[in-house]
């Protein structure tokens, strides 16, 4: 496949995490959207994986899935996500490190349950646990369990009234470092990515910083293209991954259909940018 003129998104979710499609549903939607390479980036799980490439195989369609992960980090004590690309799925090392993940994650998700109880926000964590239907838990469960309950009008109020920093159904994360989670996805054979960097709404001199300490700790490559941005946040990310030497990415972190985002949507590939699909390690995997 030429990569050349390919529509490419390489950061999106199923039911593995907290997507609302099945892996086979997501890449059915992405043929649809006409998307070439896609990657699967579930939050610290590849379990959506073999079902899509069984899918993608048993129905011969004309797409390449990428193996991804997105790993939650801990940067002082602010949650960073690091995409690994290009990863071997069954490296032990890896596998062990996203299970320890997931208990965190599940320890976590118990607490917030705990914490909305105590403020009269009754069956949360069943709700959400039901909505994760046996993943392990995101805020993304308990936002979409609170807003069909009546406790905000959408997702996006959810977070602002209650799963956002300071919030009562906030838990702090202790989640592993930066450096942790980009030695793994080395380890794995992958690339990592620091995702939706404008997403963690830190000042321009904080995310200077972010970004810096990414490179610092080994990491390849920046998302500088995302499902929604405005032109001048691409040209800071551009410029940060110049600055920087990192490489880039684009993802448009879709999770669910009927939203502003898609598959493929706004995956625009501005020139001047060192593609991460430009790279060595894409050349054999691409082929
Ligand atoms: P977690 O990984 O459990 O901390 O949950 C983070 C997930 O919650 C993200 O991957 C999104 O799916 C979702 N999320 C975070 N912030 C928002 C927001 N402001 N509005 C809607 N969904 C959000
Ligand atoms: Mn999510
Ligand atoms: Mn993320
Ligand atoms: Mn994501």
């Amino acid at each position: 496949m030429e990569i050349q003129d390919s529509l490419i998104d390489l950061h999106c979710h199923s039911t593995a995490s907290d997507g609302q499609l099945t892996p086979p549903e997501l890449i059915s939607r992405a043929v649809a959207n006409q998307v070439n390479i896609i990657a699967i980036t579930d939050h610290d799980t590849v379990a959506g994986l073999p079902m899509a490439h069984g899918y993608i195989a048993a129905q011969n369609l004309p797409i390449k899935l990428i193996n991804g992960v997105e790993i939650s980090t801990n940067w002082k004590n602010h949650d960073i996500h690091i995409v690994g690309l290009n990863i071997d799925p069954t490296c032990p090392e890896l596998e062990n490190f996203l299970s320890t993940q997931r208990e965190l994650r599940n320890e976590r998700a118990a607490e917030i349950g705990r914490r909305l109880e105590k403020a009269g926000v009754l069956g949360a964590y069943d709700g959400a646990k039901s909505y994760a239907g046996g993943a392990a838990l995101s805020r993304g469960h308990y936002a979409r369990w609170l807003a069909d309950n009546g406790y905000a009008k959408c997702v996006g109020s959810v977070f602002k009234k209650y799963m956002s920093k300071g919030k009562t159904g906030y838990v702090p994360n202790n989640w592993q470092s930066i450096e942790k989670a980009i030695s793994i996805i080395h380890l794995a054979g992958g690339q990592a990515v620091l995702a939706h960097p404008s997403g963690y709404k830190f000042s321009a001199k904080w995310l200077r910083r972010l970004v810096r300490e990414f490179k610092e700790a080994g990491g390849d490559a920046i998302e500088v293209v995302l499902g929604q941005q405005s032109l001048n946040d691409r040209a800071n990310l551009i410029a940060l991954s110049h600055q920087n030497e990192l490489m880039g990415s684009l993802g448009s972190d879709f999770h669910f259909p009927g939203g502003w985002l898609d598959l493929g949507k706004n995956m625009y590939q501005p020139k001047g940018v060192n593609w991460i699909w430009e790279s060595e390690k894409w050349k054999s995997n691409i082929a």
